[in-house]
């Protein structure tokens, strides 16, 4: 059976209903009235499973927080606002002033600002390091280090982490490990490969239509006997897990992060997410072929393209072996220079220019004079930031029309 069919079934199956309204129900509501103070204090404390406000959650958004779950085999999960919201949440719920992170490859460059500028305002130092660096992520864990960030596809530099290897540094050392997984949802399974928390932007491939910003955050359930957020590590968790129990993580994002920051899921974003996500083990399968087609073409043509379908990447066996569904939608075209880059987006008739990815349609983008413009030059050329790179992110269309389009815009 192809890898993506199981979720053809669950995505329709679970996003529409049988009895009443198919389409999933949007509760457009900030507040929620609890009928008797009774009932009011049950909700409070959690003994009334009822909505409390929108903020802490909303119906809406749970259905899409229990699909998103089950998709990754977590416990439970909680929706953001937006990708950034779900890596801040994910972080800030379980950092304090004085904590380390550890960054493994990519970076997206609001992830990168966030950990090297915003979060270092709070006392909280993040160390980089290329997915390869295996010996040296190992040797900078101290007892501080309260997160492995990893992301699944370096975007835009498409190398490739061993993510087994990286989640085996963290069981040992015991320390968390959390995986962006926007660019490969489905592709990879962070989970069941090691990881404790994943993080998505779903504005991207998972609605796919540029309709929706959002974010989601999966958990796995805390082990009933050892578990490295029960050591000494994640002491101020303690209180948390021994109440919760199994999905501690849970109110350890919502009371340490979602309630005081309020990032959270807009019911309306939640509904969009939902009907995109129906869609999506149809969409990423037909991508993920033509990216192959369009690198492995252009590539004859001489276009000078990074993705890891190519012999001549770095990273080639460990796609072969690690990412057999493919690494996403994206692929770079280093054009050489700025000039020869934005010839390139002046002359494409297909690719829109946007700073979006994961889209139904092609999208494009020089990454130098935009997501990038306010990166210093070391730290341009530690994220692969060359002059003349395009970011692409291949959409629905024909891929014969691509190319066609491409093969006349790189002339
Ligand atoms: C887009 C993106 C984000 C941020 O998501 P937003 O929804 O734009 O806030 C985070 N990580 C990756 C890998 C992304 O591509």
């Amino acid at each position: 059976m192809n890898h993506f069919e199981k979720y053809c079934t669950k995505f329709v199956q679970s996003v529409g209903s049988k009895d009443g309204a198919v389409s999933p129900t949007l509760t457009n509501s900030a507040s929620f009235a609890y009928v008797t103070p009774e009932i009011a204090e049950g909700i409070f404390d959690g003994s009334v499973k009822k909505p409390l406000y929108s903020r802490m959650g909303n119906p809406t958004t749970s259905k899409l927080e229990s699909i998103l779950a089950d998709m990754d085999g977590g416990v439970g999960a909680v929706a953001t606002s937006s990708g950034m919201a779900a890596t801040t949440l994910a972080t800030m719920s379980i950092v304090s002033a004085g904590d380390e992170i550890i960054s493994v490859g990519g970076l997206f460059g609001g992830t990168y600002a966030l950990f090297s500028e915003t979060l270092s305002r709070f006392g909280v130092k993040t160390t980089f390091f290329d997915v390869d660096e295996l010996k040296n992520i190992q040797e900078a864990i101290t007892e501080n280090t309260k997160i492995i960030f990893l992301e699944s596809v370096g975007n835009p530099n498409m190398r490739l982490p061993d993510i087994r290897a990286i989640a085996n540094i963290a069981k040992e050392s015991g320390v968390a490990l959390i995986v962006d997984n926007t660019i490969t949802p489905l592709i990879v399974s962070p989970l069941e490969l090691g990881a404790d928390i994943v993080v998505y932007s779903t504005t991207k491939i998972i609605s796919g239509n540029s309709s929706a910003l959002g974010g989601c955050v999966v958990f796995r359930a805390i082990e009933d006997g050892e578990d490295k957020f029960k050591t000494p590590r994640y002491k101020d968790l303690e209180k948390i897990i021994k109440k919760a129990g199994k999905i501690a993580l849970i109110p350890i994002a919502k009371k340490r992060a979602l309630r005081d920051f309020g990032m959270s899921a807009n019911a309306h974003a939640s509904y969009q997410t939902m009907l995109g996500l129906e869609t999506l083990a149809l969409r990423l399968p037909r991508i993920v072929n033509s990216v192959e087609f369009l690198a492995k073409e252009l590539t004859k043509q001489g276009v000078k393209v990074n993705h890891p379908c190519l012999e001549t990447h770095p990273h080639h066996q460990r796609y072969l072996t690690d990412f057999k569904y493919g690494c996403g939608t994206l692929l770079t075209i280093d054009m050489g220079t700025k000039e020869k880059a934005y010839h390139f987006l002046n002359a494409t008739k297909i690719a829109t220019i946007t700073a979006n990815i994961g889209d139904s349609r092609t999208l494009a983008l020089h990454m130098a004079s935009t997501i990038y413009s306010d990166f210093d030059d070391e730290t341009k050329k530690f994220l692969g930031i060359t002059e003349g790179l395009l970011r692409i992110s291949i959409g629905l269309e024909n891929p014969e029309d691509i190319l066609e389009d491409f093969l006349n815009a790189a002339k």
